[in-house]
């Protein structure tokens, strides 16, 4: 029998014509020829590859194509959007300072900054985003930080981008934009004054639920080369399949993204006419809190994600999801196809009940990650499991 061992010293095979599709590296290590030659790809990152923690082919593939999209150069995939999140914070912060943050940040970023940060010695405090003043008074002498999101969740409020980039800037404080909920495709948050932008790329554009990732790019290459230590030391590193996954899936990104955005425009107008709902929340609708703002950051991009809330409580909220069990009822956003969140059963159980109702949130509240689906379908769907909820009440 031929030692399988013998296809490591042939090599893999390879011929004159390149592959179309990229090729996937699961390999941990690479062989250099030489000292010399192992040396010199240490000095020189993106002459080579050593050992998959530090960086591989896949994850740069899909770096340098998030990249375009953003805008910049030398961006990280790392294993996880919170990945970024904490690669970001921590490339750049040390114990004594303080970092401001919205007061609607995704959950577990409201955790790192309630929980992790202060337990090394950083300090945190919270504003509302969609206020600069309330930002600007929150200022401290060692405020070295902002972190903020384009657009919250889940009751979708619009950041005051312009003004808290114009307070950053003036104060020398470092701002991170969330785009996750934007994307690139609706706001290129560097070319609006961030100094760094990170994504999930686990929602919508990877887009199909089968991957973990984040990103991160500082415009900055000398702030770009902390946090990608940092990522390397705590190894924070993804997957080659992953991202071989997402790369694959951000071919259709800007697809998706139109379709997607197109049904949730039509859901929401169809939504908030049905008898039952108390109101529905969508940057794209005249009766946004924040629509003049969403105009102005977003322009025709309102983006897929909508929010409404049932005139009924928890036994309406019940009702409706048991009567549309053809969208997933699983709190997460971004896939191509629809899918429904309840908020206070799941993001937002950790509040009390009056902490929920001061940011809007009832126990009839939903968020809906709209798919690129037949819109008439999910028409139909929404009608039937809003009228369920009213004849429950
Ligand atoms: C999901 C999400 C994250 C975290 O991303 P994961 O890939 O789930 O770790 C961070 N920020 C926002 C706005 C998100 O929606």
């Amino acid at each position: 029998m031929t030692d399988p061992n013998l296809i490591r010293r042939q090599g893999f095979p390879t011929g004159r014509s390149r592959p179309v599709a990229s090729p996937l590296h699961p390999t941990v290590v690479w062989a250099a020829d030489t000292p010399d030659q192992l040396d010199n790809i240490y000095e020189n990152p993106g002459t080579g590859f050593t050992y998959a923690r530090e960086a591989h082919p896949n994850a740069e593939a899909l770096a340098q194509r998030l990249d375009a999209l953003e805008g910049g150069q030398g961006g990280l995939v790392t294993g996880s959007g919170m990945a970024a999140v904490t690669a970001a914070l921590l490339g750049c912060l040390k114990a004594g300072d303080h970092v401001l943050g919205g007061d609607q940040l995704y959950g577990r970023s409201l955790r790192l900054m309630a929980e992790t940060l202060p337990a090394m010695g950083i300090e945190t405090s919270l504003a509302d985003p969609t206020d600069a003043l309330a930002f600007a008074k929150g200022v401290r002498p060692n405020t070295r930080a902002i972190l903020i999101e384009t657009v919250s969740n889940p009751t979708l409020r619009v950041a005051d981008l312009a003004g808290i980039a114009a307070l950053a800037k003036e104060r020398g404080i470092l701002l991170l934009v969330d785009s996750t909920f934007s994307t690139p495709r609706a706001v290129r948050a560097l070319d609006l004054g961030a100094d760094i932008v990170i994504q999930s790329v686990t929602k919508l554009l990877a887009g199909h639920s089968d991957v973990t990732l984040g990103y991160v790019l500082a415009r900055d290459p000398a702030r770009m080369a902390a946090i990608r230590t940092l990522a390397v030391t705590m190894g924070l590193t993804p997957s080659p399949f992953d991202c071989w996954l997402a790369e694959r899936g951000l071919f259709t990104f800007a697809l998706r993204y139109d379709a997607a955005e197109r049904n949730a425009q039509a859901l929401a107008d169809h939504i908030a006419g049905l008898p039952g709902v108390a109101r529905v929340i969508y940057p794209g609708r005249a009766d946004h809190p924040d629509h003049n703002r969403a105009r102005a950051l977003l322009g025709e991009r309102p983006g897929n994600m909508l929010s409404f809330e049932l005139a009924g409580g928890r036994a309406a909220a019940n009702a409706l999801t048991a009567a549309m069990p053809d969208v997933p009822f699983a709190p997460t956003l971004g896939d191509v196809a629809t899918t429904l969140s309840h908020p206070p059963s799941s993001s937002h159980r950790a509040l009390t009940v009056a902490a929920r109702e001061a940011i809007g949130i009832s126990e009839g509240f939903f968020r809906v990650s709209v798919g690129v689906e037949d819109v008439e379908m999910l028409k139909a769907d929404f009608t039937r499991g809003i009228a369920a909820a009213a004849a429950a009440v």
